[in-house]
């Protein structure tokens, strides 16, 4: 493409005109007109590249313009833009079935969604029908999608001004996860940490009333507040717990799945088999919206004669459909959930330490595949963080001053109060990584004057 700064005026001009924006107070927002991109990378109108380590939503998972999806979305729509769900399609049929066989035995059924928070909405939806129970446990910590129901489930800042709109109330109780780095649970190893993490979800469970309880739903890698990777055997004692008081266990792997972890889906690491699995963002890297809950027998069962009352306009759309068969085929072709694995554990992994262990303003390196977290601290003894807990204005200084030196540079991070993540799409080169992440060592130089 041409470099068009005039264009690129007029696209900005356009959205400021009449785009309300996500998660922003409207005057502040100034978003970059991008005009092409392709691979690892983004464009805006001057021409100036960015290497995308955010993979936009940390859900471009084959990165951008992917041709065989692209080809693939174009076919569609020259045979079949839209059939409604209550016909069998083919793309939907396919798509439903490469999902199911990438999941763990028993979750042979897909329900299909236009992303992760209406998989979240319809998962605890399955499972108060199946149960007959009011309550849903989610934990602090968390963040599970912005309809009514999934930002109740959230566990973080974003939630307080939706409270009196959220389903959260009473039904919705929150417990705190397994953190090691910051644990609440006075731990000083992982194992003490995932013992007493169960023992307070227990606790948790026996003082709202098990058989009040229809669902635990939990990241299985925490995304947004904090890549936060569950010690061994933690994740098998949440199965353990639910199966005790049969409690349906819901994973949200709408971040965690289809490859970021280095697996198809996070729970693989721990061989654990929840009852639902939410999935969304990497199913199709988002080239067309999708997201579905992956429904064990069981609960399947429950609505084999009784009528589940949800559906959707636009369930099992089939230019998502196409895109989520040639996007899986990619990945699988291409052997991308091995090549993030191998580059969480040989380049990511390791060059972040190496950073760390120069910058005293990280506090914890931590992550795996292409999920990672930069802990970001004012004094490595306390591990303060570098900006407090749901800060605003100029408390973020720190944190915003190395994400500005880093999109001046040219890479674009994710950041969340003290965290940068480092996120980049799956099929990231050696190379490409490691030149973003030389843009991140250089740019924390920021957050190290702010040490204490
Ligand atoms: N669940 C998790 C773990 C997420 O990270 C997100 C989005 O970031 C959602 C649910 C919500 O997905 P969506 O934005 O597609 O509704």
């Amino acid at each position: 493409f041409t470099p068009d700064p005039d264009e690129g005026a007029r696209v900005r001009e356009l959205d400021r005109a009449h785009l309300f924006h996500s998660w922003a107070a409207q005057d502040a927002v100034s978003p970059i007109p991008v005009a092409a991109a392709r691979g690892r990378h983004f464009w805006d109108y001057d021409g100036k590249r960015y290497l995308d380590f955010a993979s936009q939503f940390i859900n471009s998972n084959i990165g951008h313009g992917h041709p065989k999806v692209v080809a693939a979305i174009k076919e569609q729509a020259d045979r079949i833009c839209m059939i409604a769900s209550t016909f069998a399609n083919d793309v939907r049929g396919e798509a439903a079935r490469l999902i199911a066989g990438l999941a763990p035995p028993g979750l042979d059924r897909v329900f299909f969604t236009s992303g992760g928070a209406e998989a979240n909405e319809h998962a605890v939806r399955m499972a108060r029908l199946h149960t007959g129970r009011p309550k849903v446990l989610s934990a602090y910590r968390s963040y599970h999608g912005a309809t009514a129901t999934a930002i109740g489930l959230t566990g973080d800042h974003r939630r307080w001004d939706n409270d009196a709109a959220a389903h959260s109330g009473p039904n919705i109780v929150h417990f705190f996860g397994p953190y090691l780095y910051r644990s609440h649970f006075h731990a000083t190893t992982e194992a003490e940490e995932c013992e007493r993490a169960l023992a307070h979800l227990d606790q948790v469970i026996r003082f709202e009333g098990p058989g009040t309880i229809a669902a635990v739903v939990l990241e299985s890698v925490v995304g947004t507040a904090g890549v936060l990777v569950p010690p061994p055997g933690y994740l098998a004692g949440v199965r353990e717990l639910c199966d005790r008081h049969g409690i349906v266990y819901i994973a949200d792997e709408v971040m965690s799945g289809f490859g970021r972890t280095g697996a198809w889906f996070a729970v693989d690491h721990w061989d654990v088999a929840p009852d639902l699995i939410t999935f969304a963002k990497g199913v199709n890297s988002g080239y067309v919206p999708l997201g579905g809950v992956l429904i064990s027998d069981a609960v399947h069962d429950t609505f084999r004669d009784r009528v589940y009352q949800g559906g959707l306009t636009y369930s099992g759309h089939p230019l998502a459909c196409a895109a989520a068969v040639a996007t899986i085929e990619a990945m699988r072709d291409e052997r991308m959930i091995e090549h993030a694995a191998w580059l969480g554990e040989s380049v990511i992994g390791p060059r972040l330490r190496e950073i760390a262990a120069h910058h005293p303003s990280v506090g914890e390196v931590r992550g795996l595949g292409v999920f990672w977290a930069l802990d970001l601290v004012r004094d490595r003894g306390t591990r303060e963080m570098l900006v407090p807990y749901a800060g605003s204005g100029a408390e973020n200084q720190p944190v915003n001053e190395v994400v500005a030196a880093c999109k001046a540079a040219g890479m674009w991070p994710v950041y969340n109060y003290n965290r940068i993540h480092v996120v980049p799409p799956c099929n990231t080169t050696e190379e490409e990584a490691l030149e973003g992440l030389a843009i991140l060592d250089e740019a924390l130089n920021h957050a190290d004057k702010h040490v204490v």
